[in-house]
């Protein structure tokens, strides 16, 4: 059983909390809070029981060594700002007066840790840099789902020094959705997959092939499966290497209920540009000079029918270069579809990373189910896999 923040008496105790605050940064400011935002219902929990709260996370990939540039103190001054109150910091999370700050700290007081992969100790799981981590709290809270599916001292081997431990509001909501809700989905159950790469989701795929009502199939990840249909895809993206993998898996869907939907059109262009000459072709027309950058108006109409037609959709990979203006449609109404389901009562989620800064470059991520804050974390959990640092909370 993995316990909540919500079930320890948190009285005159010090909670330990591992938080996410790996937020995007130019010139030491911050570019964008909404981490350190989501990570406030479970610290302020914390502080109206009469705690006292340690936070601790990283920033970046300093790779052992101390990078000014990748300071947590610009996330410190935000959180402080964003929380209205003083924040104490201190400038190694393991230091001996680090930890005194902490043993000092009074009910209501917040003490946030300099970044953690200064010290190598955090991603070598380390015993020692793990007990000195542990020291700081008598209660210890994940609240990082980003980083849960990697083994490191903060979420793993600082676990094994404490009795109480748990998880904080933001991973029990990621548990919910990514766990719970695939385990007895409202059905129609429909995947929606896109983006570049197919490895990142083979796991994804082979998961879902067997419990999926229907798998829509866009993005660059298409054109890898068309070519393995024998489908001309002029100059789109295609990864040579995974177009065996893509035979197995079509083959495979044949022997299963699910239907693998494709696209019918694309929005084609000679580069990825937003100056370049757009226009529309259908599937296995793509000339050899163009390539396909975002599913074409009539596959986005036929893909938002399944979607808001769907009792739980799960959305992982945008369905085109959304990022270059000009290519966002398919994305933008696949996004809307999902949104329209979710207010229709229906489960509306989106996986982590690319998926997740489309539907917020869209302003569309308060219309979702769930958007997860982890692309990796989620890509592993919906593939039925156990994170590691949720295993280390079990008890
Ligand atoms: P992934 O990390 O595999 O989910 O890939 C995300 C990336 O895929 C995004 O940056 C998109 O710009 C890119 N992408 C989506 N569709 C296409 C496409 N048709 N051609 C090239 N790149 C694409």
């Amino acid at each position: 059983m993995i316990r909540s923040v919500k079930s320890f008496d948190l009285k005159h105790k010090r909670i330990l909390i591992r938080v996410d605050f790996n937020v995007p940064m130019e010139n030491e400011i911050v570019m964008d809070d909404f981490r350190i935002r989501s990570a406030i219902p479970t610290i302020k929990f914390c502080l109206s029981a009469g705690a006292s709260v340690i936070l601790m996370s990283h920033l970046g990939r300093p790779k052992g060594k101390v990078v000014p540039e990748l300071s947590l103190i610009p996330v410190g001054e935000k959180l402080a700002e964003l929380m209205e109150m003083p924040i104490k910091f201190s400038d190694d999370c393991v230091s001996e007066d680090a930890t005194n700050v902490s043993f000092g700290l009074h009910p209501g007081e917040i003490h946030l840790l300099e970044n953690l992969r200064f010290h190598d100790g955090e991603t070598e799981n380390s015993i020692e840099f793990s007990s000195k981590l542990a020291k700081h709290g008598q209660i210890y809270i994940n609240d990082a789902f980003g980083t849960a599916h990697r083994a490191h001292a903060s979420n793993t081997g600082v676990t094994r020094y404490f009795t109480h431990k748990g998880i904080g509001f933001l991973v029990d909501k990621e548990l919910q959705y990514l766990e719970k809700v695939i385990q007895n989905p409202k059905s129609p159950l429909v995947l929606v997959l896109g983006g570049a790469k197919i490895a990142s989701k083979l796991g994804l795929i082979q998961k879902f092939i067997e419990e999926a009502d229907t798998i829509l199939i866009g993005g660059g990840m298409a054109f890898t499966f068309l070519k393995a249909r024998g489908v001309p895809v002029g100059g789109s993206l295609v990864d040579d290497k995974m177009i065996e993998t893509a035979k197995r898996i079509l083959r495979s869907a044949r022997n299963q209920k699910v239907e693998l939907v494709f696209p019918d059109d694309v929005t084609i262009a000679q580069e990825i540009s937003e100056s370049a000459l757009q226009s529309v072709s259908q599937i296995n027309k793509i000339p050899d000079d163009q390539m396909g950058l975002d599913i074409g108006p009539d596959t986005t109409l036929k893909f938002a029918e399944i979607i808001k037609n769907a009792g739980t959709v799960i959305w992982n990979g945008p369905m085109g270069v959304f990022e270059t203006p000009g290519y966002e449609k398919g994305s933008l109404g696949v996004a809307q579809a999902l949104a329209e389901l979710h207010e229709n009562e229906g489960i509306a989620v989106v996986g982590g990373g690319d998926t997740a800064a489309a539907v917020e470059q869209f302003d569309l991520s308060n219309e979702m189910s769930h958007v997860s804050t982890g692309g990796g974390a989620s890509l592993e959990l919906l593939s039925g896999n156990k994170l590691p640092a949720i295993a280390a909370l079990e008890s």
